[in-house]
């Protein structure tokens, strides 16, 4: 198949990419560089069957690309960090950028695959979390960029898929985490690995007993490709949660994360009300109900978090002082 990946440079889909070429599928890698890295896929660049085009699917596409088999559009920052000073940018990849996706998918007849997030569930009421479940979001609160945008994209998607006969998917992704992150990235699995691996204090913020259920980079990019392989009478119009049911307390996961890096650093809390203004609206409990994937698709997550912690982690150190380190001026 030729595929085209949509945010393909950053952390998930530069290991989407990387899969789909394993299987010999032919790549095509669209992303304006926001928050991922050429370096994510310049392995790929030499590998027949590979092309990058650096475009923001927000404005207007490339005219010259060409019919794809599906269009993954797993484009846009998802750190909590940047929902102030990305919140536009945010708004509008799954809102404009979604909707030339799927006109693009309406031109070529292609599959359409969105990629949701376990934000559209809000501060859950539901536990765990099912696909069913409709969410309980503040739209005016600071998630509400990231939280209702996506929520807008999966309507946008399902009403595209009915009124033009498109087969569309939609995955939920839940607290997914490894190599090719910004060490600044500020969610909490690179927030305590970098203070970890510098032996400086990791900082939990509110009580620590929120909690968050953690999946490995390379399970999830597993799990999208078995959602495209799914044939159309099992997965055409459906969503999916994909995440690792692993649930954790973020105090406990803090504890975790200095012993598998071998760290001396201790641990301090933060009131949430001295943390970012984003911090009042954390969801209190999260962990996916994976009942449809492993019954549909086959699929469950594989690798144990201390696992990919420790994969994780070595990453982390061997790019100290490279561009995943160094945050640019906005
Ligand atoms: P990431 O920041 O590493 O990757 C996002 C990629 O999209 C980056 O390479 C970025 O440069 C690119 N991008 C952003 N805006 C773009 C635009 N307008 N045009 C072209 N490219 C653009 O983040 P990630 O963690 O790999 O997330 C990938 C997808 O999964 C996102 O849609 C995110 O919302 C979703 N998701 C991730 C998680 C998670 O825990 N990692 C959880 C839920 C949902
Ligand atoms: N968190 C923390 N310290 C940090 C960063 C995050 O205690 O340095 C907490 C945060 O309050 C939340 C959880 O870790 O309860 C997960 O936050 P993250 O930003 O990774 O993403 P979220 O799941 O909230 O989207």
């Amino acid at each position: 198949m030729r595929v085209l990946v949509v945010g393909g440079a950053g952390m998930i889909g530069s290991h989407v990419c990387e899969m789909l070429l394993a299987d010999d599928h032919e790549v095509w890698c669209l992303d304006n560089l926001l928050t991922g890295f050429g370096a994510s896929v310049a392995g790929l660049t030499d590998r027949p069957g590979f092309t990058f085009v650096n475009a923001d699917v927000s404005g207007a596409l490339p005219a010259d690309l060409p019919a794809m088999d599906w269009i993954l559009h797993l484009a846009s920052p998802a750190s909590p960090l940047d929902f102030r000073h990305l919140s536009l940018e945010i708004m509008a990849v799954n809102a404009r950028g979604t909707e030339h996706l799927l006109a693009l998918a309406r031109q070529h007849g292609s599959r359409f695959l969105f990629a949701s997030t376990s934000e559209v569930y809000g501060d859950p009421q539901e536990h765990p979390q099912r696909e069913t479940y409709w969410g309980h979001v503040n739209p005016i609160g600071l998630r509400g960029c990231y939280d209702e945008s996506k929520r807008y994209g999966e309507a946008l998607t399902m009403a595209h898929g009915r009124r033009y006969d498109l087969d569309v998917r939609i995955v939920r992704i839940f607290n997914t985490y490894g190599p090719r992150t910004r060490h600044y990235d500020g969610r909490v699995v690179p927030s305590f690995i970098c203070s970890a691996i510098a032996d400086e204090p990791l900082t939990v913020i509110g009580t620590g007993e929120q909690t968050r259920s953690f999946c490995y980079v390379t399970d999830l990019a597993a799990g999208i490709l078995r959602v495209i392989a799914a044939p159309e009478s099992a997965a055409r119009g459906e969503v999916f949660n994909l995440g690792n049911p692993d649930e954790w307390t973020v105090g406990k996961f803090a504890e975790l994360v200095v012993e598998v890096a071998g760290s001396r650093s201790p641990i301090t809390r933060q009131a949430v009300r001295e943390a970012d203004p984003v911090y009042r609206d954390d969801p209190g409990r999260r962990c996916p109900d994976i009942t449809k994937a492993r019954t549909v698709l086959g699929w469950e997550p594989t690798v144990p978090l201390r696992e990919g912690l420790a994969e994780t982690i070595a990453w982390f150190r061997a790019t100290r002082g490279s561009e995943y380190a160094r945050r640019p001026d906005r």
